[in-house]
């Protein structure tokens, strides 16, 4: 078992493959894109393949592949396939934000995926369109049917975003009423892709469960699971459930079993800080296995104790300069 300087277990790697995305969410990367990385920064299939290996040899058990949007990453379904047949693989899953995924729902069942998290942060395409900047709701809904119709099980993250979406928080809570998903809402964090215009957290957790409760008032706490960054929960009768995410606020930390890579193979402990080991660059060196594996363990020896405290040691402080599109969001 993987374990960091805290006694926390290290179980779960979110793998981002690339920087690029075919939305422009105002929250996560300016209209005009990011400064996109080229192919030579960007780890190649092999070398991500190598790294899931030497991750689940060391205790890894659980990943989910994410961008960027991972589907437009060229051939990402041969990626997906050979990290599918790692042994002592436990769990694969992808976070998408499903403008493209409907076509691979049923080779993503193949592979043996169970779950898929679908970005969705609107019931309403005008809502989406102003958000998102691209005219793909109906693209993105295709999606949500066709995982629902492939049996997956469903996340649908939503972020909170002040002016822009509040009043789709009780309609997404209906929504658990027929179909079996879970809505999670997420604090709006400062990873927007730009030096400015974050406008401060307008809706924390306890915000957005007080507006859920007042539409919902007969809501029941769930347990969560002991790795959960959500708090879940469920409208009596309702299929599905609802969680909420304090991912600015940062109350799971205590929990925290996971790491992130970034496309260019850089090692996060956490998605606060700004980077502590590049996994390609050591292979580009030539590094062997064993020294990779020694590399990683001494990362994960250092690993803050939370968010705060990896914000505190970051050698760039700005936080607000980098997307999540390229830190493993
Ligand atoms: N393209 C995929 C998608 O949209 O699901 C995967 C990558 S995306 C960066 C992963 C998640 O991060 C999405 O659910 C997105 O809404 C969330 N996200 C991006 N920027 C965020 C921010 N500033 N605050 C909170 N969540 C954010």
């Amino acid at each position: 078992m993987l374990v960091d300087n805290h006694g926390r277990k290290i179980s779960y790697m979110r793998l981002a493959v690339t920087d690029r995305c075919n939305l422009r969410c105002f929250y996560c990367m300016p209209e005009d894109g990011l400064d996109w990385l080229s192919r030579a920064e960007l780890m190649n299939y092999e070398e991500m393949l190598r790294m899931c290996q030497l991750m689940v040899q060391m205790g890894i058990e659980k990943i989910r592949i994410t961008g960027g949007e991972p589907f437009i990453r060229k051939d990402i379904m041969l990626l997906l396939s050979s990290i599918s047949k790692i042994d002592g693989l436990k769990e694969l899953t992808i976070t998408t934000n499903g403008v493209l995924t409907a076509l691979y729902v049923s080779q993503l069942k193949a592979l043996g995926i169970k779950s898929v998290n679908l970005s969705l942060d609107t019931l309403d395409a005008a809502r989406f369109f102003a958000i998102s900047r691209r005219d793909e709701f109906a693209a993105v809904m295709n999606t949500l049917d066709e995982l629902l119709k492939h049996d997956l099980d469903v996340k649908i993250n939503a972020v909170v975003m002040d002016g822009k979406n509040t009043q789709d928080i009780l309609p997404m809570v209906e929504l658990t009423k027929n179909l079996p998903v879970s809505v999670r809402f997420i604090e709006e964090m400062p990873f927007n892709g730009e030096k400015h215009n974050y406008a401060g957290l307008h809706w924390d957790h306890l915000r957005i469960l007080h507006e859920i409760e007042n539409g919902y008032p007969a809501i029941k706490k769930l347990s969560d699971d002991l790795y959960s960054t959500a708090y879940n929960y469920q409208i009596p009768g309702y299929k599905g459930t609802v969680g909420i995410i304090a991912a600015y606020s940062r109350t799971f930390c205590g929990t925290c079993n996971r790491i992130r890579v970034t496309p260019q193979g850089t090692l996060k402990n956490c998605l606060y800080d700004d980077g502590v080991l590049n996994i390609k660059d050591l292979m580009r060196a030539g590094a062997k296995d064993e020294e990779i594996k020694q590399e990683l363990l001494n990362a994960f020896s250092q690993r803050p104790i939370d968010g705060r405290e990896a914000e505190r040691l970051r050698k760039e402080q700005a936080l607000v300069h980098e997307s999540m599109a390229t830190i493993g969001g």
